[in-house]
């Protein structure tokens, strides 16, 4: 996600503790603590301005919510959205995926999406892609045995491609949708790149998928 860099964008995250995570490597195997309960955690790597993570936790009071960006400015941005919900089950941390080891414990986060990530088409740089196998590797030492991954996307060639690597992982997909909007899916909690990318006509593609153990 392409956005302006925001002066003060840092300071805004520091001063708001009881909503951003600011060490998280702290709070690694205690993130129920954080949450004051032991409801599941679930996670959004990727959360761009945290439209679909407060939609998400304002629909679901029982599960707890993190949203994940690497970016500065686009985290402080989702920080304004979480503000505004006042919601108690919504957390944001400044991350990156490669390293959501340091930051859980295995098994702590109960499921993880993505949504409209980064597609990196050329080929060179498809380790950067968050469904390349690393990744994976990452992302099933956080989860618990047959963990899901849910992952929506516009990006034709990176759906095909993570379908690939989810297969060539062992993962079960468990659900495919090649145009979400036109299923009888309901509970869709829209991203901001879903509502621009769906007013433009394109389809949106989805895909459960689990890990086997
Ligand atoms: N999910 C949002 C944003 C999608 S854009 C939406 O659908 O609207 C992709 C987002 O992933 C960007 O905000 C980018 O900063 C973030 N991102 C890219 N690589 C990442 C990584 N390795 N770890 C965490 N976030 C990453």
């Amino acid at each position: 996600m392409r956005v302006r860099r925001r002066k003060g964008a840092k300071e805004h995250l520091e001063s708001n503790p009881q909503y951003v995570i600011l060490k998280p490597e702290e709070v690694k195997g205690h993130w129920q603590e954080v949450f004051g309960n032991d409801h599941p955690i679930h996670i959004e790597v990727g959360s761009g301005k945290g439209r679909f993570i407060t939609g998400m936790a304002a629909k679901n009071p029982q599960i707890n919510y993190i949203g994940i960006d690497i970016q500065v400015s686009v985290l402080s941005h989702a920080l304004d959205k979480v503000l505004d919900s006042q919601l108690p089950n919504v957390k944001l941390m400044l991350a990156d995926g490669s390293s959501l080891t340091h930051y859980f414990a295995d098994s702590e986060v109960e499921r993880l999406y993505l949504n409209f990530s980064d597609p990196w088409p050329k080929r060179r740089h498809e380790k950067r892609r968050l469904t390349y196998k690393s990744f994976l590797d990452t992302y099933k030492k956080i989860l618990p045995e047959k963990g899901e991954i849910h992952f929506k996307t516009d990006n034709r060639g990176l759906f095909e491609y993570s379908l690939a690597s989810f297969s060539q992982y062992g993962m079960i997909l468990e659900q495919v949708w090649l145009d979400l909007h036109a299923s009888d899916y309901e509970n869709n909690v829209m991203t901001e790149y879903e509502e621009k990318f769906s007013q433009k006509g394109q389809v949106i593609y989805r895909v459960e998928a689990r890990f086997k153990r």
